[in-house]
């Protein structure tokens, strides 16, 4: 296992980091996102997206589950499962195709499914730290 831990103190700045991971990820790469509301999850995605070389804007795909982009250097699974009820949802999504796919998988609020997620991933907790700025955030990524 091997973590390493980033501080940004802007949102430029945590897409930018974003953006390296985008550039350098390969297929079947999964990234799991945990943090609390308004920390910078789809900030973060955003960038990844850009590194992708993906132009057209990233929102959260609150009422689909999974938005999947094709124009990018590799396709791209956005997931924010906040919204889901149960595990079984993601079933009739067929989830599976996504996480053991050809292309780079993030999923936002993966801690709600934790029971499903492929053991190899990169894990992505975004923290504020009030004492150090409102603006300032700490991004510790794990991977397995
Ligand atoms: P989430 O998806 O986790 O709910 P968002 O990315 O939608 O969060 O929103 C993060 C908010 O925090 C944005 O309004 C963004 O401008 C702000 N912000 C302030 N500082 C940072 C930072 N260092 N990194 C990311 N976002 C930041
Ligand atoms: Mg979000």
């Amino acid at each position: 296992m091997r973590e390493t831990v980033y501080e940004t103190y802007s949102p430029e700045e945590t897409r930018e980091l974003g953006k390296k991971i985008g550039e350098r990820a390969n297929p079947g790469d999964v990234y799991t996102l945990n943090g609390e509301l308004g920390v910078g999850k789809t900030t973060f995605t955003q960038g990844i997206a850009e590194g992708l070389g993906i132009a057209e804007p990233i929102c959260s795909p609150t009422f689909t589950i999974v938005q999947v982009y094709e124009e990018g250097r590799i396709p791209f699974y956005h997931f924010d499962v906040y919204r889901i009820g149960n595990v079984e949802e993601m079933d009739e999504i067929g989830y599976e195709d996504y996480f053991y796919g050809d292309g780079l998988c993030l999923i936002e609020w993966a801690d709600l499914i934790g029971e499903i997620l492929p053991e190899e991933c990169h894990e992505v907790l975004i923290e504020k730290d009030l004492e150090k700025g409102f603006d300032y955030r700490r991004i510790t990524i794990r991977e397995n």
